[in-house]
């Protein structure tokens, strides 16, 4: 472990990870190369140094403190168990581990796999999920190419990460049961020393700006004065909106933030109140 007040953040090297994780340290404020190879990056504008390393490795490295901070899939850290702090869902690197069969096969519940070979790279979370279910079934262990398995007569099902699921109809296989949903998350180290806790507080917040801030929407229109009253509601609960007088006296621009899963509604009852010239723009950070 590092004795000085660097921090390590771990993160995958090459894979499909990679490029959310990166775009989120970026945003965060994190100035630093990616090039190919690169196996560690300091941080030009931060004491804070970028690990390339495989995702299977980043847990180990944040539970030993060799990494303060790492950004893994939840599948992994279910794997494996490591202890680390799960500080946030980070929204990308969506997938779930789910269990497949030939897809001639016809599957009447979870009670036809007793006795049956189930390959996987998850055995532990596989077991766990069998277990849980009172179904013993054998499990084999594969390090890749899992897909193949049922087609090789090595198993007679697999248990493997599944996103749109073209793999699986390439290989003429189908999912039956679900046994976890995953996503990227960003973890930290219980080893930390006092002299990192500012900066890594620090970061945290950055991120939660960052992933706040995709949860919004910025919205400006213009609306008849008359309508003013009426813009308060459309976003309650939070600070009143900003609102820009126009060279028109009968007009108003007004500046309002909305979640996504309200921007509709609110979309469709600036229409109805006259607003008019709506502009949509995504939020880079938002900070409470
Ligand atoms: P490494 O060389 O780093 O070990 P890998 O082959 O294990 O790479 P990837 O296939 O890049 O890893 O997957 C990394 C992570 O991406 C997975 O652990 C999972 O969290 C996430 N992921 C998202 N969608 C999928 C998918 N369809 N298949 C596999 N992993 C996915
Ligand atoms: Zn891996």
């Amino acid at each position: 472990m590092q004795s000085n007040g660097t921090i390590r953040i771990a993160i995958q090297k090459s894979g499909r990870l990679s490029e959310g994780s990166v775009a989120l340290l970026q945003s965060m404020g994190l100035s630093f190369e990616t090039y190919q190879n690169r196996l560690f990056a300091p941080c030009r504008n931060l004491p804070i140094d970028v690990l390339f390393i495989r995702d299977d490795d980043i847990p180990e490295y944040v539970a030993d403190g060799v990494a303060d901070l790492g950004i893994v899939g939840s599948n992994v850290l279910d794997e494996r168990g490591a202890k680390v702090r799960r500080l946030l869902p980070l929204d990308f690197g969506f997938c779930s581990l789910s269990i497949a069969v030939p897809e001639q096969k016809e599957w009447r519940g979870i009670a036809e796999l007793t006795g049956k070979r189930i390959a996987t790279s998850y055995p532990a979370t596989l077991r766990r999920f069998l277990t849980e279910r009172g179904v013993r079934a054998e499990v084999i262990m594969l390090k890749g190419c899992v897909e193949i398995a049922p087609a090789l007569r090595v198993a007679d099902a697999i248990c493997d990460l599944v996103s749109s699921g073209s793999t699986l109809r390439m290989n003429r296989l189908r999912v039956i049961e679900t046994v976890a949903k995953s996503q990227a998350i960003l973890i930290g180290s219980t080893t930390t020393t006092p002299v990192k806790t500012a900066m890594l507080e620090k970061l945290l917040l950055r991120a939660e700006g960052v992933q706040e801030a995709r949860k919004y929407k910025c919205i400006m229109f213009n609306v008849p004065k008359e309508s003013l009253i009426s813009i308060g509601d459309l976003v309650p609960g939070s600070r009143s909106p900003m609102v820009i007088p126009l060279s028109d006296p009968a007009f108003a621009a007004v500046q309002i933030v909305v979640s996504e899963e309200r921007f509709w509604d609110v979309a469709e009852r600036i229409r109805s109140l006259g607003g008019r010239d709506i502009i949509v723009s995504p939020i880079e950070k938002f900070i409470r």
